[in-house]
């Protein structure tokens, strides 16, 4: 019984199998027009450093799209129709042109951007990069390129080599939702990177969970070995907080410290940053 439905399943077309097929095919339509006609933007996620006197030296930049027709329409859907339809270089062209827009006015705050593999493997993408980069007269340093484990998965070694010739340039490498790849460990040995990301899912309820505690002490205990920064993503709390500060991550991510900001707003926490004062008072453990 149980092998005839595993049989018959690829062959049964379901009514909500046409309606994904037609969103898909809609959205990657919608895409190239989206790119040019002023539907995306980005936003910016501030990251709050920890080691040392409590600051907000970082941002992770996020890409938003608003479909005229179907309103926000997340990245987690439509980056991957964008690397299988051709349209992951224009994006993320325009996301890093975007991004050096916004980060000229915000001299010593490091702005991090998220890379597809797509990206990373396409030829010239490293040179392109480096006149975008001289062009805004910004410096390599201020820019992290956030990459997931399946980059080292790329079988050419383009995407790794591209990698390389990055940090090679000055730019910071991060190590983005470490954990939920096949072989993330062997990755920290083939590449060095900056800046690790522990992944959102290690964090969900760590606060009522002591075997999740110590898998991300041992995580923080091997990232700071290696000399790398460490980030805790997704932090919703004050108890994942202040626990991510006693395990010794260096840095935290997440709503609870920061919800993502217009541009805009990002100019206006540099200059007050008053929002830093509550969390900090928090992770010293006193009353306000
Ligand atoms: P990511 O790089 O791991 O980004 C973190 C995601 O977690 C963001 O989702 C952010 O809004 C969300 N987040 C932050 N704090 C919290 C929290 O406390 N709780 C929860 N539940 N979520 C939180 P977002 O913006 O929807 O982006 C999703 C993914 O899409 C990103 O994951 C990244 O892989 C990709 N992405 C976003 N922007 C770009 C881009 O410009 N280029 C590329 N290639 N990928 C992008
Ligand atoms: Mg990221
Ligand atoms: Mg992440
Ligand atoms: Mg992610």
């Amino acid at each position: 019984r149980a092998k005839e439905a595993g049989r018959s399943r690829a062959v049964i077309f379901r009514p909500e199998m046409a309606e994904a097929m037609e969103r898909r095919r809609d959205t990657e339509l919608n895409l190239k027009r989206a790119i040019s006609g002023g539907q995306l933007k980005m936003v910016y996620q501030p990251v709050l450093t920890i080691d040392g006197a409590p600051k907000f030296n970082s941002v992770e930049a996020l890409l938003r799209w608003e479909h005229p027709e179907h309103g926000p329409i997340s990245p987690e859907e439509f980056i991957p129709i964008a690397e299988t339809s051709g349209q992951m270089t224009a994006l993320g062209d325009w996301v890093i042109a975007q991004v050096l827009k916004d980060i000229s006015r915000w001299p010593g705050l490091q702005v991090a951007i998220n890379l597809s593999p797509v990206q990373l493997k396409a030829d010239g993408f490293v040179r392109r990069v480096i006149r975008m980069v001289a062009a805004a007269h910004v410096r390599p340093s201020q820019i992290i390129f956030e990459v997931t484990e399946n980059v080292m998965m790329d079988a050419t070694g383009y995407a790794g080599q591209a990698l390389k010739d990055l940090r090679e340039h000055g730019f910071r490498i991060a190590l983005d939702d470490f954990g939920t790849g096949y072989s993330s460990l062997s990755y920290l040995r083939r590449f060095q990177f900056d800046r690790l990301k522990i992944d959102r899912s290690f964090i969900e309820g760590v606060e009522e969970n002591s075997d999740a505690v110590a898998v991300i002490e041992a995580v923080v205990t091997l990232g700071r070995r290696l000399g790398l920064e460490i980030v805790a993503e997704g932090i919703e709390n004050e108890a994942q907080a202040k626990l991510m500060k006693e395990v010794g991550c260096t840095h935290l991510q997440g709503w609870f410290v920061a919800r993502p900001l217009e541009s805009s707003g990002v100019g206006q926490m540099l200059d007050t940053s008053p929002r830093v004062e509550p969390i900090v008072r928090m992770l010293r453990g006193s009353a306000a």
